[in-house]
């Protein structure tokens, strides 16, 4: 178990016009799980396998357990990669390829066979250790490359989008495991995902990447309310904040259409990494609003104050909540609306902002206005 740190991590690839990882800092504490979120591309499987040794970095230093690993062989590091592909050796039964780590470490007879037992009990598998990869399905594979994993007690697990294969169901049923099992054993780990549910349910701490850079680290509560800037505020939540064009006007801000809605107050965001951004240049701004953060109110009638008419365009009922997608002054937003609300569309419904959800970005750096 160790502390991880990225220190100015710097990654470009010879074929590649652009840096794959661009200056990453990242301090990881023991025992945490964190998760490097962020689109094709950006680069998290890249620092990911600078920490295993897998790639070198250009210039900047990891540490892991506060020594350099930079130089390190990948078996020199003490740390466990798990992949997409389970990559299990066919030929071996689902027992000896968990036991293998422990056999090349030259453990005895007797204490191999304890470790392979323990976590085949612990991942629910003893009854599939006698079977060969091709004899088990895709999640049974993946908890038997799991279980390899943690037989070698790690100072560190690295997982590179380890749930992808699986289908929806044993995706959302293994990765409450994993988080289960990561809280048990206490060892750090470091997850890749481009999946932002995925990071939210597991993550004690997000990072989030864009090309190559980092956009912001906090608590998936931190990223998902007080996003540092608009590329976090649209890759978080389904469906994402609703983003409008507006302009300031004293306490408020009016947005095309006519949406007069009150300004928040000076408030931190967290793990920006970013300096603060300047109030929205010539008062141009981007006004942020989560889908559960505007209430609908039927019937519209015009004289309410801070309730704005805007028109039906589709509702999508999912059972425990319906969408509701509208347009004000040209602009498209998503509500999130209790099941039973049902507007026609086509209809004009009323929309109030909770003022507590209101967020601000500046709409040149597209940096949060705190
Ligand atoms: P994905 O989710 O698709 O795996 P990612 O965020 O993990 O994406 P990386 O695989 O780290 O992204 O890739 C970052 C950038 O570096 C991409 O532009 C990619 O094409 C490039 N890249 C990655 N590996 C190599 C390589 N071995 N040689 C050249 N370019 C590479």
């Amino acid at each position: 178990m160790a502390d991880v740190e990225f220190d100015e991590v710097w990654k470009q690839f010879a074929s590649q016009t652009a840096a794959a990882v661009k200056g990453l800092s990242l301090a990881i504490p023991d025992h945490e799980l964190l998760v490097l979120l962020g689109p094709s591309g950006c680069g998290k499987t890249t620092a990911l396998r600078m920490l295993a040794g897998l790639e070198e970095p250009d210039s900047g230093d990891i540490r892991i357990g506060a020594k350099s690993v930079v130089g390190l062989e990948p078996k020199d590091r003490d740390v466990a990669l798990v992949f997409q592909s389970y990559a299990l050796y066919p030929h071996l039964s689902a027992h000896d390829n968990i036991g293998y780590p422990l056999k090349v470490r030259k453990l005895s007879k007797a204490d191999q066979e304890a470790k392979v037992q323990r976590v085949a009990k612990m991942l629910g598998i003893g009854h599939l250790l006698p079977r060969r990869p091709g004899q088990l399905s895709g999640g049974e594979q993946q908890r038997v490359a799991l279980a390899r994993a943690i037989v070698r007690e790690p100072r560190v697990f690295l997982m590179d989008e380890p749930l992808s294969n699986l289908d929806a169901k044993l995706r959302v049923h293994t990765r409450t495991e994993l988080k289960t099992l990561q809280r048990e054993l206490g060892t750090t780990m470091v997850f890749v995902t481009h999946d932002q549910a995925e990071a939210m349910s597991l993550a004690n701490r997000i990072a989030v990447l864009n090309a190559g850079e980092l956009q912001q680290i906090g608590t998936p509560d931190e990223v998902y309310n007080d996003p540092a800037n608009l590329f976090v505020a649209e890759f978080i939540g389904s469906p994402p904040m609703n983003l409008l064009e507006a302009t300031r006007d004293g306490d408020s801000v009016v947005t095309a259409g006519g949406w007069r809605i009150p300004a928040p107050r000076e408030r931190a965001v967290a793990g920006s990494g970013t300096v603060a951004a300047p109030a929205g240049s010539g008062g141009a701004v981007t006004v942020g609003l989560r889908p559960e953060g505007i209430a609908v109110v039927q019937p519209v009638q015009d004289a309410q104050d801070g309730v704005q008419p805007a028109a039906v365009v589709a509702v999508e009922p999912l059972g425990s909540e319906v969408i509701v997608d509208v347009q004000v002054g040209g602009q498209s937003l998503k509500i999130r609306a209790a099941p039973d609300v049902r507007p026609e569309s086509g209809s004009m419904i009323g929309l109030r902002a909770d003022p507590t959800a209101v967020r601000l970005f500046d709409r040149a750096t597209g940096l949060a206005i705190h």
